[in-house]
């Protein structure tokens, strides 16, 4: 007799105060199949529930009684006993559970299509139904009734069978039905109507536990958008089995938002691999080339800076590197922000490096996905280009991740797993005696200071390329504009600036970080603001529609001629979004060709890359827009730079607003006189004093540096502690304050308990913004050392709230290291 073999498996389902590893027995016939990084499904709970799951690992048994395995369901792994190994310490160090971090490995639609799909044959000749036994007539005519393809479950229901039951099967063989693993039409996919969502994770998430908000087929489709992010709207329809009209009823709700497919497809696919020129580095770049490659070379894993200011070209260094590293036949994986992954910047490394390059990226639909995941598993493609889950890529015998701009916020999630990308590289790259190379012009303070106490290889690029120079900045004082009479968003001194930008025929960028047209609208009588009824947040007038929208959660209302309070009739519309500031532009100058870019002007007709295109052209004077238009062009045109208020990203109630608004200022004035023309840069700002802008506009990191650092330890703030946030959230105010107050007990006491868990904790206090889409947010701010004891602490008592009736409808969660609090 064989010995009895057990698999070691990761449920979908299971909460994460009971998750574990869970024991199944294999059956003989799957032993072939069942191996660590395979997909099963297994029966799981007190109703035995049909459940997917991923084995871990396998082991021999013992006389321990333990179901068997149901299903296996790939022929081979999907996911590799590294990554397995990947995926406990995420759930260490996130606090989630095993299947979760495993789904971060699987290409995004992969975990929804473990159930088979049936469709039914459309013409089945009259005689041959004639003959069809009763069971299968009613599997026949449910599938003929029903216009989407229908599951395994589903169908032997409608004929009254066990799922078990053969008679699915034997039809196919038949060839009476169809059954599909997944199968996509790919036919339509380059033109395909993309939908993603609209409003936050966390919102969404709330929405689907919310009663009454929602259909049970909206909440389906909604479901299927919050596994994967984005997807054409033939796949909602497919995973969730709902039709257009519950995709197009989200779409109305604002919701979801349909937007135009990016097109990734090699613009240079007819051209020789290398064909394009290689440009040759100047000697600047050469020498940084060279260290990091000596770095590369010791085959220890190690991590390096590459401190580059804006236009100093790190990404020839980074191409000059990959090429030696796949030469030695190791894989790449290169990761940049959302807002940067443009088809011309996957271009250059397309021109590069040809089809051993591959995309993952949310804005591919999933089918795209599917294959260029499984290219780089196969071997195919070397090079990965992508966001935040490019991370996990399965690429084999790993030798260098390169982050891009690694102080941008996107590389942090922040819904579980709230892993950091940054993270889990060191990881990979640990296991893997690979190179990390961190990348940008303004580093986060943590990696800098990392670099400087020599944890970090340190080199830099202190000049742009070629004759290009860092553009003059210049703080103008908008107080000072008030009392001479202008209270226009446009100084006079931009307004200046501008004409002779319009005259010469050079081009200009505002930077203004708010969208829609005002910011806020008040009652001159009463001072009442209009607010989101869903969030503790105000209104913001779009004159596109004239309707008050919130931009937390998608609500809208028509514009209000009365105050709901006082009934007063002024309604004052105060602050500058993006819409007015171009209506301001246009008011001064009438003739100049603006363009404006902004989440409204990104998701409808005009793409992202489409308005970076007509910039580019140079049929256009000047760009308007929030943060997109801050980071990563280049445009050789532009040579002014204006930011319309450096104020509102400074004074949050945030440690990192300061680290987060110097990057911003030296980003985008890093987009001014990229070439042979100087170019110049305005900052306005009520506080012109301010040290972080004094030294933004100097462009003179280590001087910020030096100052936030010193800040920093002095007041306690990372690197020199950690951070961990507990939030509560929940429909019922009372319930969320009690939770937490529940939880800071606990953690007090469990702290007390465990001698020399050196932590300061904060108090429950409301978030920020205390209500979100119908949601209370509550939370604890504990200051401590991010070490193992510690987690174990948050762990316990995170499985303690599972347990307990106090937090039935609460949801809690905690981050570590968390960018944003909420
Ligand atoms: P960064 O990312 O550091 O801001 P980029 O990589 O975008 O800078 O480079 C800035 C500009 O300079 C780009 O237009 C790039 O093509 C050009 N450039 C940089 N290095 C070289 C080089 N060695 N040869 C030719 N062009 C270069
Ligand atoms: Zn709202």
């Amino acid at each position: 007799m064989s010995a009895l073999k057990i698999a070691l498996v990761a449920v979908d389902g299971a909460a994460y105060h009971y998750d574990r590893p869970y024991s199944y027995k294999i059956p003989d016939d799957m032993a072939l199949e069942a191996l660590p990084g395979s997909r099963v499904t297994v029966p799981f709970g007190n109703g035995n529930k049909r459940s997917r799951g991923i084995i871990l690992s396998t082991a021999d048994g013992d006389d321990t009684p333990c179901k068997p395995l149901l299903s296996v369901v790939d022929k081979e792994p999907l996911i590799s006993e590294s990554m397995v190994s990947l995926a406990f310490w995420i759930k260490e160090q996130t606090f989630c559970t095993l299947y979760e971090a495993l789904r971060l490995m699987l290409p995004a639609g992969l975990n929804l299509r473990i159930t088979k799909i049936y469709t039914v044959c459309r013409d089945i000749p009259n005689e041959t139904y004639a003959m069809l036994s009763e069971e299968t007539r009613c599997m026949v005519d449910f599938l003929l009734r029903s216009r989407t393809p229908v599951t395994r479950e589903k169908l032997t229901q409608a004929a009254g069978l066990e799922e078990k039951s053969p008679l699915p099967d034997i039809l196919v063989q038949q060839g009476l039905l169809f059954c599909e693993d997944g199968v996509l039409d790919r036919s339509s996919e380059a033109t395909a109507r993309m939908v993603r969502l609209a409003i936050n994770e966390n919102e969404a998430q709330g929405l689907l536990e919310q009663q009454g908000e929602l259909t049970q087929k909206q909440k389906s489709a909604l479901k299927t958008l919050l596994d994967v992010g984005a997807a054409t709207v033939r796949e909602v329809m497919y995973f969730s089995g709902v039709s257009v009209s519950v995709v197009t009823a989200l779409v109305k709700k604002g919701i979801i938002e349909q937007y135009e497919k990016r097109v990734f497809r090699d613009p240079y696919k007819n051209m020789i691999k290398g064909d394009k020129q290689r440009d040759v580095l100047s000697p600047e770049q050469q020498k940084s080339y060279e260290e990091l490659f000596e770095q590369y070379k010791t085959k220890k894993a190690s991590a390096s800076l590459l401190l580059g200011v804006t236009g100093s070209g790190k990404t020839q260094v980074f191409m000059r590197l990959i090429e030696d590293v796949r030469a030695d036949g190791r894989g790449v994986i290169v990761l940049v922000p959302e807002i940067s992954l443009t088809p011309q910047a996957v271009s250059r490394f397309y021109s590069r490096f040809g089809n051993d390059v591959a995309v993952l990226h949310s804005g591919l639909s999933l089918g795209e996905r599917l294959d260029e995941w499984q290219r780089i598993k196969n071997g195919g493609a070397g090079i990965v280009v992508g966001t935040r889950s490019a991370i996990f890529a399965p690429i084999a015998n790993l030798g260098l991740i390169i982050i891009d701009e690694e102080q941008e916020y996107t590389y942090k999630s922040e819904a579980s797993p709230r892993y950091h990308a940054r993270d889990v590289a060191r990881f990979r790259c640990a296991k893997s005696d690979a190179m990390l190379l961190l990348a940008s012009a303004t580093p986060s303070i943590d990696s800098f200071y990392a670099a400087n106490s020599g944890k970090y290889h340190l080199t830099r690029l202190e000049s742009r390329y070629g004759d290009a120079q860092l553009p003059e900045v210049l703080l103008v004082d908008m107080k000072q504009e008030l009392l001479s009479g202008n209270t226009g968003p446009i100084s006079e001194r931009l307004a200046q600036e501008l004409d002779e930008n319009l005259k010469n025929g050079r081009q200009s960028i505002l930077l203004i970080n708010r969208r829609g047209y005002n910011t806020f609208v008040s009652c001159s009588q009463c001072g009442h603001v209009l607010n989101c009824p869903n969030c503790s947040i105000a209104l913001t007038y779009h004159a596109a529609n004239g309707r008050l929208m919130c931009h937390y959660c998608g609500y809208s209302s028509e514009q209000q001629t009365n105050c709901p309070e006082c009934s007063g009739s002024f309604m004052r519309y105060s602050g500058t979004g993006t819409q007015k500031a171009e209506e301001s532009v246009l008011e001064l100058f009438p003739k100049a060709r603006t363009l404006r870019m902004d989440m409204d002007t990104t998701s409808g007709r005009y793409s992202h890359e489409k308005i970076l295109e007509k910039f580019g052209s140079g049929r256009y004077d000047i760009l308007i827009g929030t943060q997109m238009v801050a980071k990563g062009l280049d445009f050789p045109g532009v040579t002014l730079v204006g930011v319309l208020s450096a104020d509102q990203s400074l004074y949050m109630d945030d440690f990192r607003a300061s680290e987060r608004t110097f990057s911003l200022l030296t980003q985008v004035v890093g987009r001014s006189g990229r070439s042979v023309y100087p170019g110049r840069a305005l900052i306005q700002t009520q506080t012109p004093e301010n040290e972080v802008l004094r030294l933004a506009a100097l462009q003179d990191y280590d001087d910020y540096y030096r100052s936030e650092i010193a800040l920093r330890r002095e007041l306690l703030y990372p690197p020199f502690c950690d951070i961990c946030e507990i939030g509560f959230t929940g429909i019922e105010e009372n319930a969320v304050r009690s939770a937490a107050a529940d939880f800071f007990e606990r953690l007090k006491a469990a702290v007390f308990a465990s001698d020399k868990v050196p932590v300061r904790i904060m108090g429950p206090s409301a978030a920020g913004v205390v209500k979100i889409a119908g949601r209370y947010r509550y939370r604890i701010i504990v200051k401590c050392r991010n070490n193992r004891k510690f987690r174990a602490i948050i762990s316990e008592l995170l499985c303690g709230c599972g347990k307990s009736k106090i937090y039935r409808k609460i949801a809690v969660f905690a981050d570590v290291n968390p960018l944003d609090i909420m």
